[in-house]
């Protein structure tokens, strides 16, 4: 079976500012970053739900074998963080880079993680969490723990099947890959 997970690229840049900021940083979100506070400096992070799945920056299946050590991000990452300060929050600009790193994001087509039984018998899945893996995680380690000590499927794990992409048009939500 082919999977449905697609491994998209989490830039991080942890941006020390010039100035001490002077106020609490708040938690922001933007359609294609999001930032917080990071001790005193501030992390920001491409956002997973704006990205453009064929753009090979973006989204891929890469070779583990051919990935850099560093874990550093590519140079096009900082023209992106760039504009999208200039747009949002220039004052930001004033910063040096304190740390960068890459990350990868496995999503499934429709950003739904994958939960339930798999082909292989007692081989049960809680993958694909995505962008989103913190916040889900409670939610989908109390029901896979209930499925697999009850049976009972819960809303989610209802929902939630591999089965749903045997016949992708009924996703509610795809993205359309052409690679
Ligand atoms: C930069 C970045 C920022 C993020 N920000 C957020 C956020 O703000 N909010 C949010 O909700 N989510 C966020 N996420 C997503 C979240 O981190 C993931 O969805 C979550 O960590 C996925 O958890 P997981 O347990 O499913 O998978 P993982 O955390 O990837 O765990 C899988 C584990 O399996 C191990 N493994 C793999 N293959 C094998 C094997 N063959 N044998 C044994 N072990 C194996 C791996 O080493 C790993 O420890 C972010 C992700 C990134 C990369």
């Amino acid at each position: 079976m082919k999977s449905p997970i697609i491994h998209t690229r989490a830039e991080v840049f942890i941006l020390k500012p010039e100035h001490p900021l002077g106020y609490p940083f708040p938690v922001l979100k933007f359609p294609r970053f999001y930032a917080r506070k990071d001790k005193d400096n501030v992390f920001i992070c491409k956002a997973h739900l704006t990205m453009d799945l064929n753009n090979p920056q973006h989204a891929g299946l890469w070779n583990p074998d051919d990935l850099p050590m560093t874990g550093g991000t590519d140079p096009y990452f900082w023209d992106f963080l760039t504009e999208e300060l200039l747009k949002h929050y220039p004052r930001l600009l004033d910063s040096s880079v304190a740390n960068d790193w890459v990350g990868y994001r496995a999503e499934p087509r429709d950003y739904m993680p994958v939960l339930g039984p798999s082909p292989i018998k007692d081989y049960v899945l809680a993958i694909g969490a995505g962008g989103n893996g913190v916040i889900e995680g409670p939610t989908i380690g109390r029901d896979l723990a209930r499925y697999v000590m009850t049976g009972e499927t819960s809303y989610f794990i209802e929902r939630l099947p591999l089965a749903r992409f045997d016949d992708p048009s009924k996703l509610e939500k795809v993205h359309k890959v052409t690679w």
